[in-house]
């Protein structure tokens, strides 16, 4: 597939120099090349967005989401092809790649409420003859700048509320995995969207400076590590933009001996070893509490080893590569500093090779038992399928050791206490939270949440505080007395 940014409604071939090699993670081969853009491409979609801006704001709402149903529709008819895109290029399972997909549709159909979700507030009389009214209005150009993991599902965090309330958008997708908004700009294209109501360029750092130093891009949401993110809302607010930063994660759950221990390992292995543990809202540190240990320990490393690791469009494949060489190695060399670290790897997946894959860049789960806190596998975000395993002997050290650590984007509890869940829910420093959930995925409906050091910003993605994000409130005060009033 050919990777072309797209600019002012048309496919544009950028004049790059250079190009990054895109490879399915599963069978090592390249499968397209991303043109790393810089600030002439990003200056050209900042110029068409910008153009665009003042036609567009003056769509009246309900026209604009005519297009998010339309775009909806294509989307839910070419899931499976968009599904099979993401699987290749970013290696994940063509099931996890489909509930990726529910996902973004689900946000589209949640911004297609606009017309309510957008309303303001008036209040008659505030003195005799004087209202006061609260109206929002679109921000202007904003952008994108998306990570590799969710290709298809991240951008719809953003994009389809930026453009029912009015605004006009740049998306920078992550170029290791362009394939999938590729081929979701040739049904943004067939929606037929104004020109330059919505672009998308390529490529990495220069492009990314580019959006964040343009002076005319008004908002910036990023999602990606934390060092990345701690850049881009630094940058991005020194040039006077509104800004929301997603980072990384290091998620804990917390084992109480009354969990139903069956339940909680199936789910705690789907969560740690499901798309290859690239998620962050994967469980990376399970902490067992006093007499959880032995039967949570043992069951965790069956799911482990029984995990079917291999292509993911491959029949009965449950977990795919991850993301490519260099992520296979610094996975590996975690395992082994783990090791050092005095942790027991009690599941290895170290030196796998799937037949057939040889040259796949593939991890088998992995188990370290006996994580110390303070150590560099505690600390560190992994990103991959590695769970690490820690005791304690209450919840109340459960919780203090988790509320340590300066991630804060998602915390669950296996239990079957009300008192303890309530407890968890009220004292955990995360932002999402699970009940005998693994995933603590947000619906549409609710904000993605994420603290401490998984989040840069005050309003997140998604549902009621992308509608604050993507729109500026203006405050009127009106006098009209009775005398002014003309008869007719
Ligand atoms: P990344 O930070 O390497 O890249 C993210 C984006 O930033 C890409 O578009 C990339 O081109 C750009 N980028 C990379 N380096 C840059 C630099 N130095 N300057 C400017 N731009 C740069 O992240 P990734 O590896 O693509 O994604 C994985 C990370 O994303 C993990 O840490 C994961 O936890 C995190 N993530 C967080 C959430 C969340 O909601 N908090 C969701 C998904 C992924």
């Amino acid at each position: 597939m050919e990777i072309l940014n797209y600019i002012n409604g048309e496919w544009v071939k950028p004049d790059a120099r250079e190009y990054f090699d895109v490879i399915n993670p599963a069978t090592g081969q390249v499968i397209a090349r991303t043109p790393l853009c810089g600030k002439a491409e990003v200056d050209a979609a900042a110029g068409a967005a910008s153009a665009a801006f003042p036609a567009w704001r003056r769509v009246p709402v309900q026209d604009r989401v005519q297009y998010l149903f339309k775009l909806r529709d294509l989307l839910k008819a070419n899931q499976d092809e968009i599904s099979k895109l993401i699987t290749d290029e970013c290696g994940k399972t063509f099931d996890e790649s489909k509930a990726e997909m529910v996902r973004a549709i689900e946000n589209v159909e949640v911004a297609c409420g606009m017309p309510h979700l957008s309303k303001g507030e008036f209040v008659e009389d505030i003195a005799s003859g004087i209202d006061e009214l609260m109206i929002r209005q679109p921000v202007g150009v904003c952008t994108t700048i998306a990570p590799f993991n969710f290709p298809g599902m991240i951008p719809f965090w953003f994009l389809p509320y930026a453009l029912a309330a009015g605004n006009t958008y740049i998306i920078k997708p992550s170029e290791k995995v362009p394939m999938t908004m590729q081929f979701i700009f040739k049904l943004i294209e067939q929606v037929g969207f104004p020109k330059g109501v919505i672009n998308m360029v390529n490529g990495t750092k220069d492009a990314v400076d580019g959006l964040l130093e343009h002076p005319v891009i008004r908002a910036v949401t990023f999602v990606g590590s934390t060092n990345t993110a701690k850049y881009i809302y630094a940058t991005a607010a020194a040039h006077g933009k509104r800004v929301q930063a997603q980072g990384g994660a290091k998620n804990p759950v917390i084992i109480l001996p009354d969990a139903d221990m069956e339940m909680a390992t199936k789910i705690v292995a789907d969560s740690a070893f499901g798309c290859a543990g690239q998620r962050c809202l994967a469980v990376s540190l399970a902490v067992t509490v006093g007499e959880a240990r032995n039967q949570f320990t043992e069951l965790i490393c069956d799911a482990a080893s029984s995990r079917v690791v291999g292509y993911g469009l491959d029949a009965g494949v449950q977990m795919g590569p991850v993301i490519n060489r260099a992520s296979k190695e610094r996975i590996e060399q975690f395992i082994s500093l783990g090791s050092k670290e005095g942790a027991d790897v009690l599941v290895d997946g170290r030196g796998t090779v799937i037949e057939g894959y040889e040259r796949g860049s593939f991890v088998r789960p992995t188990i370290i038992a006996g994580v110390q806190p303070g150590t560099e596998v505690w600390k560190t975000e992994i990103f991959g399928p590695v769970l690490g395993i820690m005791h304690v002997s209450t919840i109340e050290e459960a919780i203090a050791l988790a509320n340590s650590h300066v991630y804060g984007n998602q915390a669950s509890l296996f239990t079957s206490s009300g008192s303890a869940a309530r407890k968890f829910r009220y004292e955990v420093d995360a932002g999402n939270v699970g009940i005998n959930i693994g995933v603590a995925a947000p619906m549409a409906f609710f904000p993605f949440s994420g603290w401490k050091d998984s989040f840069f910003g005050d309003m997140h993605g998604q549902s009621m505080d992308a509608v604050e994000f993507f729109t500026q409130k203006k405050v009127v005060i009106e006098r009209w007395p009775k005398e002014w009033t003309r008869k007719f």
